[in-house]
Parts: C-alpha cells; structure tokens; sequence
C-alpha cells in the first residue's frame, strides 16, 4: 500500500495499474460507478468552466486538450484519433489525463486514459440511454466492434438492462474479436453480415466506426420508430456516420452544443439546428423521450466533463491501494524561491 508523503509527489496510474484496478473492483461496478459520477457532473453543469476541446488536426488524424473546472478541482485529457492506425497495429484512440487542486495548482493525479476513455464513454453512453431509450430495451445493434465496442455493449448490459447484442463490423475479424470478448458476459451474441441484419429487432442502435470522412453507416430508410441512436463515432468535423435524414427525424440530444455542432452528427445540419441540452433532461428541466415512437439520439463527441468524472472517480478509488506510483514530477524546493539553489545542491549528488 502506498503511503502519503511530505513531497510534492503525483499519483500515477499506469494502464497496468489500470487494468488490476478494473478487475479488483469488477468491470460492471466500473461502469454502474462511473455512470452514477458522470450523472452527478452532469447535474452540476453550470458551474463548470466548459469550452470546446483544442484540436489540432492534420491529413490522418486529430490531436486534442479537453479542460474543465468545478472550481475546485481542474481536470484536462490528452486524447488523439487516427483512424488509420489499427492498420499500422497502433490504437485509434489513445489518452492520458490529469487532475490538479485549483487552490495551488499543484496536479494530484496524473493517469493512462485510454482504458479509462473506452470505459466513460461507454458509461455515459448507457447513462443517457437509460434516460432517453425505450422502456425495457433489451437488444442492441453494435456497429463498429474496434476497441470501444465490449464496453459499449457491457455497460448497456449493467446500466439499462440490455440482454442482446448483434454485431456488425466491415471488418470480420473485428466482430469475431468483439464476440469472443463478449462470450462470457451474460449477453446473447449475433453476429451479423450486414448492418441491415444487425439493426433487427434492436432498439438502440449504436454506431462506433471509425473513418474520417462523411460516412453513412445507418441510411434513413434503416431507422424505424421508436429507438435510440447512440452515435459515437462521429466525433470530429469532416466526420460522421448518419444520413442527415435521420437527424431530421429524431429529437437530438448533445453534451455541449458549441463542441457539437462542430464536431458530431449535427455539422451537417444548419447552425441553428434544435437540439436539447442533456443536462436539463437529467434535472428534469427538459423533456427526454415523451413517446414510445419518437427516435432519440445521443450525438455524441465526448466532452470534458465525462473525463473530469473519470479523474474523479479514480482519484478516489486509489486512495490506500497499491494502484498508483508516485511521481517526482514537481520542483519542490525548501526554499519556493531558491529553485537555482536546489538545482545547484544536486551537482555531483
Ligand atoms: P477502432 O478503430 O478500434 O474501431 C473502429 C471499427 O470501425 C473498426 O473495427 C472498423 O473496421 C470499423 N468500421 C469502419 N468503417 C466501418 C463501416 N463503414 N461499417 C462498419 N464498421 C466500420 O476505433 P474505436 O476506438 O472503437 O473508436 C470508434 C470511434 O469512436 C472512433 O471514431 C473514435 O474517434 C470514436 N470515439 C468517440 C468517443 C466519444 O466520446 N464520442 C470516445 C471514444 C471514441
């Protein structure tokens, strides 16, 4: 067990560290937890700094800073996409993270955030479902089964009740992957050679592809009534995966308009296109799903928030674990002011 110490040392959790914390606590209570702190962040909207996250783009990819504050803690995530790397045997998305104290600035927490990235956005993808998708929803289509598509699928399954999950990835390799995975989790399993095939029977409807340009995964004649889209993979402009028929059909709900409408579903659509706040459907202030027919979709892109809760959550389940290392990243002289000394104190040393 690591103990506090009177240096300025940071706790860092590294992806092994990550992964013995996921299964010391058991991925579902990952998940269900990190929905309830995502949850609890989305409540207290108002008081965070939000700004659209800092991309950088270039031809093959997108470098971004996601930052927020409550006001006492900052939080900002270091997260890139390349759609093009699996095929190099590299990740399309990877991440690492850091909370600081706002009263000295000092980071408390620094963290691998790739593992944590696929678990929060799965966790606020079943967190909104649970508000916006039909009552007793119990199958899935899973479009897109690359690295975020297990938990995807498994935090439906401990958030929403989801019992079923059909399969479809143009790759098949990726599906077999994605059903292997999941063979053990409870969840009945179909693979499926279209997505066509895969959207029968499903009430929500997830894509999670990942390609960068105007894709159209689901056409507006796949949609019918009555379900919830979950859009994840079109999170960046030049980037999408719906016929913008289907946008004009469904009642659309975003995490931060200003970021959205530049980076989700909706940059096809015109600026002043009606989408509600998710938010003020979670207090109550806006209607989410009013009819079983409407189609609701989640336009997701990912935002700040969802990763300051993830920080959260993980700066309180190290506390007295062996989870973390600590980290000699601070310059912490005796003397705040004689910074020179101390460099000079470790000549020879
Ligand atoms: P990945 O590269 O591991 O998997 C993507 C999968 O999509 C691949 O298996 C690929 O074969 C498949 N695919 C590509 N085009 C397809 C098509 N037309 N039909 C069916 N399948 C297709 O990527 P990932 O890490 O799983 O991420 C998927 C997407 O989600 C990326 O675009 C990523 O940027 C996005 N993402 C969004 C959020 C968010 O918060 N909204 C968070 C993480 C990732």
């Amino acid at each position: 067990m690591n103990q506090p110490s009177d240096k300025a040392l940071v706790p860092f959790v590294s992806v092994d560290s990550m992964m013995r914390l996921i299964h010391s606590i058991g991925i579902d209570t990952v998940l269900t937890d990190l929905a309830d702190y995502i949850e609890a962040d989305f409540k207290r909207w108002e008081l965070f700094d939000k700004t659209p996250r800092v991309a950088s783009h270039s031809d093959v990819g997108v470098i971004e800073l996601m930052p927020t504050s409550d006001g006492e803690a900052y939080g900002f995530k270091y997260v890139n996409g390349h759609p093009k790397n699996t095929a190099e045997g590299l990740q399309t998305v990877t991440a690492f993270g850091l909370l600081a104290d706002v009263y000295t600035g000092y980071p408390v927490l620094l963290t691998e955030m790739t593992i944590l990235t696929a678990l929060r956005t799965a966790a606020t993808s079943a967190m909104v479902a649970k508000h916006l998708a039909p009552k007793g929803a119990t199958t899935m289509a899973m479009i897109g089964n690359g690295a975020q598509s297990e938990f995807q699928s498994l935090a439906m399954q401990a958030i929403c009740g989801l019992t079923s999950v059909r399969l479809y990835d143009l790759d098949p390799a990726a599906t077999a992957k994605c059903a292997a995975n999941l063979a053990n989790s409870g969840l009945d399993v179909v693979v499926c050679a279209t997505p066509e095939e895969a959207i029968e029977g499903a009430q929500i409807l997830t894509t999670c592809t990942a390609d960068k340009q105007y894709a159209t995964i689901l056409t507006d004649n796949m949609v019918g009534s009555g379900v919830h889209i979950n859009a994840i993979g079109g999170d960046c402009p030049g980037k999408t995966e719906l016929a913008p028929g289907i946008l004009n059909r469904s009642d659309v709900f975003v995490e931060f308009p200003p970021q959205t409408r530049v980076e989700g579903e909706i940059q096809q659509m015109p600026e002043d296109f009606e989408v509600t706040e998710l938010w003020q459907v979670i207090l109550g202030q806006k209607p989410g799903r009013t009819d079983a027919k409407q189609i609701t979709l989640f336009d997701s892109v990912g935002f700040a928030i969802e990763d300051f809760s993830a920080l959260r959550y993980i700066r309180d389940r190290i506390k007295e674990t062996d989870f973390f290392i600590e980290l000699d990243m601070l310059a912490d002289p005796d003397d705040p002011r004689d910074l020179f000394g101390m460099v000079q104190r470790a000549k020879g040393q």
